[in-house]
């Protein structure tokens, strides 16, 4: 699995989601701070993070 931080758009703290990088992921997660939806997409190529969006699904 592979450990990627980025920050909450709702609260803007740094947090940390786990990824297969198996395959294209496109989730939902709440934030582990505020405890609001976020949407994440992760792409990867040989293992390494190519694309990475969080997105406030509450706008
Ligand atoms: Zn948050």
């Amino acid at each position: 699995m592979h450990e990627h931080f980025f920050q909450c758009p709702y609260c803007w703290q740094s947090i940390s989601m786990l990824f297969d990088p198996s395959v294209t992921s496109s989730y939902i997660e709440d934030c582990e701070v505020c405890c609001n939806p976020i949407r994440v997409e992760a792409q990867f190529e040989d293992g390494e993070i190519v694309m990475f969006n969080a997105v406030d699904i509450a706008q």
